[in-house]
């Protein structure tokens, strides 16, 4: 363990925000591994003054920091005495894990599956995931943001495929400063469990939360591969464990949460586009494909490593639908019929469809998110959402850096919880409707005349407007401004843009004057929460 010894530097030397450690010469300080670059050294080979960063305030912090000596490793670790149990460790469990750990909490993760860097990512569901600024702002609360985004691969739009096979590629943002990322799930979801492991976590993988007895303190965990079980004590527990939580259910056992889940009439299947003959794309890589047909669509977003994820989004009942269109032989007459420029690009379209089950979309709400002091939820084990956002995930690592600072904020953790789940729940709630409302979008209305028509009035009152008029897909995806807040002015903002182009085919008869009046009356300055 630590040698040295530590204190806090004062504001007035300049580095308020880190650590001043001091090690004895012996240690030998070579560098610091490159993953570990928080940390910097003074002096040369035998460094014995280091800066760690400071990760917060209010008891002594962890700094759990692997410095490479000539005699090996020393670790040096400052504990507050806090600890957290997490369950799950997906996407929000394994960033969760991070922020304490590194703010110097005990941090425990028990995962139901195997060790995804060991084995293999086992991942069923969606195989990867649009990450937009929100995610990414919370990626660099943890320093994980450079690591992820190199294994990311930019869609600066929509492309659009029309039924006669044109395509058209529809702009998120201004310029490539407003775009969103494609990530692999599992790629994302190793590298986040690498910097908890760093950051001191303790992770403990095929343990399946069972059973929890609350007032106790005491949770029960099962391995799957052999029914063996055991019960661990906690002091507080995370669940992070997805849209089905096992935590919410023992929760719910103990208190009503007033859960509510609201299954969407629409499923969706995955097939892959696989790489072209020369090893490269198939298709325009950099967008994100949509071929909309009025009561469903495909998508496609690309992988790093040439592929695609191709998801057909399909009404559960009727026809076309899940139930109608049930082997592959259904699907290429789907297919020929509806997304023939498609076909092609599926070699294992047949087996794809027959093997692949459809998956369920839900938008799953509560009343509650936490029980006293001893639990609380997030992500989407408190909030799971239909996908046509792409914030489902952005969204819990949100989640994840208002917990942290809440915890931080609150020594009493049942204020903490409280904290977290009023400032969330609105939040989690506004973008739970934006995202079904921008299904409609997705599916019915991009290559809808009436809709380009606002999409293109929308970008001339953002330049007549600037930072009044924000178009909704900016306000969701490239700011941090308050979910609640961007479905607020969405409404505000779509009123307008319908106003104003009614009975109208073109701008060129737009009243501007009303339309600027409106904007000036009913739109403040927006300020983002950066
Ligand atoms: C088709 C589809 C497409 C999507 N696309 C996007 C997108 O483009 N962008 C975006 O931001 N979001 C997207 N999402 C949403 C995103 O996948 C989720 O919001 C995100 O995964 C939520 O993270 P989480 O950590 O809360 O839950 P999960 O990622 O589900 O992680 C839960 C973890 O808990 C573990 N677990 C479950 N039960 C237990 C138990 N009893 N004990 C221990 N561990 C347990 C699971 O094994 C898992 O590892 C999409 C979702 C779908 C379905």
């Amino acid at each position: 363990m630590s040698t040295g010894s530590w204190r806090r530097s004062n504001p007035g030397e300049g580095c308020k925000d880190f650590f001043r450690i001091a090690i004895p010469a012996e240690a030998g300080i070579q560098r610091l591994a490159p993953r570990e670059q928080g940390p910097r050294s003074r002096g040369s080979r035998t460094a014995s003054i280091l800066e760690l960063p400071w990760y917060g305030r209010g008891g002594a912090k962890s700094l759990g920091s692997r410095l490479r000596g000539n005699d090996g490793i020393i670790i040096l670790r400052i504990e507050t005495g806090k600890s957290i149990t997490i369950i799950g460790a997906g996407l929000a469990g394994a960033l969760l894990a991070i922020l304490l750990a590194r703010r110097g909490w005990r941090v425990d993760v028990y995962e139901k599956r195997g060790d995804p860097r060991v084995k293999g990512y086992e991942g069923g569901r969606s195989i990867n995931l649009a990450l937009a600024e929100r995610g990414r702002n919370a990626l660099r609360h943890a320093d994980a943001d450079d690591e992820v985004m190199k294994q990311a691969v930019m869609m600066r739009g929509r492309m659009v495929h029309s039924l006669d096979g044109r395509q058209q590629l529809q702009r998120y943002g201004r310029d490539d400063s407003e775009v969103i990322w494609s990530i692999h799930r599992g790629d994302l979801n190793i590298v986040l469990l690498d910097l908890a492991q760093q950051a001191g976590a303790h992770l403990h993988f095929h343990q399946r939360l069972d059973a929890v007895e609350f007032e106790a303190r005491n949770a029960r965990f099962v391995d799957d591969r052999d029914g063996s079980s055991h019960s661990v004590d906690f002091t507080a527990l995370v669940g992070a464990d997805g849209a089905g939580s096992s935590l919410r259910a023992a929760m719910m056992r103990q208190h009503d949460l007033g859960e509510r889940t609201d299954f969407l009439d629409h499923s969706y299947k995955e097939l892959e586009i696989p790489p072209a003959a020369d090893g490269g794309f198939q298709i325009e890589p950099n967008a994100l494909h949509i071929w909309p047909r009025g009561r469903y669509m495909c998508i496609a977003l690309p992988n790093d490593e040439k592929t695609f994820t191709f998801t057909a989004f399909l009404p559960n009942l009727g026809e076309p639908s899940f139930a109608s269109v049930k082997t592959g032989t259904e699907a290429r007459a789907l297919f020929e019929r509806d997304f023939p420029d498609a076909i092609a690009l599926i070699p294992e379209l047949e087996q794809d469809w027959e093997r692949n089950p459809p998956g369920l979309l839900a938008t799953l709400t509560l009343d509650r998110w936490h029980l006293q002091g001893r639990a609380v939820l997030l992500g989407d084990g408190a909030h799971a959402m239909v996908p046509f956002h792409g914030q489902g995930m952005n969204c819990a690592f949100e989640d994840c850096v208002v917990l942290a600072r809440k915890l931080e904020a609150h020594t009493d953790l049942t204020e903490a919880f409280a904290a977290f789940e009023a400032e969330r729940k609105p939040n989690a709630s506004a973008i739970q409707q934006m995202a079904l409302e921008n299904y409609l979008e997705m599916r019915d209305r991009v290559d809808d005349p009436d809709f380009l028509l606002q999409r293109d009035l929308e970008q001339q009152l953002q330049e007549r407007h600037p930072g009044r008029f924000v178009p909704h897909y900016t306000m969701v995806t490239f700011m941090l401004i308050p979910y609640a807040t961007a479905l607020l002015r969405s409404d505000i903002q779509r009123e307008i843009l319908v106003e104003a182009t009614r009975g109208l085919d073109s701008l060129a008869n737009v009243d501007w004057q009303a339309v600027d009046a409106q904007v000036l009356a009913r739109l403040d300055v927006l300020v983002d929460a950066a």
